[in-house]
């Protein structure tokens, strides 16, 4: 369900913080994959959910709220709009890269992102791993932007399955990584 309390504070046209820019973000790309996930043709978003009438009783009938917190917010509809053209890039060097067999799957690459830093806003490249569900990127600034795919030399972690450079150096879990090793650690 929504979370109401951020869509109020992004309607509200006062300045975000920077977690809650990347959480109303991460909320209309979810909003996003759900419609797409949910409609009846692969790309076709809008023949799904918004052609049926709203019923409050099942998800296949509920409407999304992007376009109402995209028009009244030009900053954040400006960075989902620049962060899913991004996505779409890597998106396109992933699944390259994983017809070649470089890669099993997105999160054994590493990507370098060469792309105008300032389109990122203030994301940190952590927040950016989430935001795009990467194991490890690389921003590089460019004029032109463009995605290239190696395999991550990291290992994987056994909780998350990112492959990341911390695996290991917990003597305690050394299969996990440190964000992991954080979590199971303050249960
Ligand atoms: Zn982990």
């Amino acid at each position: 369900m929504l979370n109401t309390a951020l869509l109020e504070q992004a309607l509200s046209g006062m300045p975000l913080r920077r977690a809650g820019d990347l959480a109303a973000i991460q909320h209309h790309i979810r909003a996003h994959r759900v419609r797409e996930t949910l409609s009846p043709v692969a790309g076709v978003g809008d023949a799904g959910p918004r052609s049926a009438p709203a019923a409050p009783t099942s998800v296949h009938l509920q409407l999304f709220p992007d376009c109402k917190v995209g028009a009244t917010d030009d900053a954040v509809r400006q960075q989902i709009d620049q962060l899913l053209r991004l996505r779409g890039v890597i998106g396109q060097a992933l699944e390259k890269a994983r017809q070649e067999k470089l890669i099993g799957n997105s999160l054994e690459a590493r990507v370098t992102l060469k792309c105008d830093r300032k389109t990122l806003g203030s994301a940190s490249k952590e927040e950016l791993e989430e935001f795009f569900i990467l194991s490890d990127l690389i921003i590089e600034d460019a004029d032109e932007v463009s995605a290239s795919v190696e395999k991550t030399p990291y290992a994987k972690c056994a909780r998350c399955w990112r492959h990341r450079e911390t695996v290991g150096q917990s003597t305690v879990h050394p299969d996990l990584c440190d964000r992991c090793v954080s979590v199971v650690t303050t249960k």
